[in-house]
C-alpha cells in the first residue's frame, strides 16, 4: 500500500497553525479534532515545523499554566521529516518507530498535501490482517 492509497482513503485534509499563534490556540484545535499534531505552516502549503500533544503537555509541565502564551515558533520542532507520495505503508511505519513519532507529513512537489499517522497505518495493517484471517477460514473450511 502507497502512502497516496492511504490518502485517497483518509483524505487530505491537514490542519495547519501558524508559527506566531500562541500554544493556547494548539490546545483548542487538537481538542476539537481528531488527530495528535498540527503542521506548523503560514501558507498551509509550506512545512515550517510540527507540534504535537507531546510537544505541548511537556511545555506546561516546564512552565506551568504560563505555557499556554508562548508562541508555536518557540516550542515546535523544525527538524521535520517527512514522506512522499510514492513512499510504501511498511516504510512510513518504520521510519515512525524508527524515529519515536507518530506523524508523518507528505510533501508533493515542495508541498504539504497530507499527514499520515500511526493510527492510519493500525487501522489500514488490521484491515489487512481481518482480510488474511477471512482467507484462512475460507481456506480451512474449503470455500
Ligand atoms: P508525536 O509522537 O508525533 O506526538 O511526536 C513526538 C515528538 O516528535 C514531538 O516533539 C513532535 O514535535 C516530534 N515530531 C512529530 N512528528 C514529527 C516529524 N514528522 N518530524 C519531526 N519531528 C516530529
Amino acid at each position: 500500500m502507497t502512502v497516496e492509497r492511504l490518502l485517497r482513503i483518509k483524505g487530505r485534509e491537514v490542519v495547519t497553525i501558524r508559527p506566531d499563534a500562541p500554544l493556547a490556540d494548539v490546545a483548542h484545535k487538537l481538542s476539537e479534532g481528531k488527530f495528535g499534531a498540527l503542521i506548523v505552516s503560514e501558507d498551509g502549503r509550506t512545512i515550517q515545523g510540527i507540534i504535537s500533544e507531546r510537544d505541548l503537555v511537556r511545555t506546561i509541565a516546564e512552565q506551568g499554566a504560563s505555557a499556554l502564551d508562548q508562541k508555536v515558533a518557540d516550542v515546535m520542532t523544525r527538524e521535520v521529516v517527512t514522506c512522499s507520495v510514492k513512499d510504501k505503508s511498511d516504510h512510513v511505519m518504520a521510519v515512525m518507530s524508527h524515529r519515536r513519532f507518530r506523524h508523518l507529513p507528505v510533501v508533493e512537489n515542495g508541498v504539504l498535501c497530507g499527514v499520515i499517522s500511526m493510527t492510519d497505518l493500525m487501522r489500514h495493517r488490521l484491515d489487512e490482517v481481518e482480510v488474511e484471517a477471512n482467507h484462512m477460514r475460507d481456506m480451512i473450511a474449503g470455500r
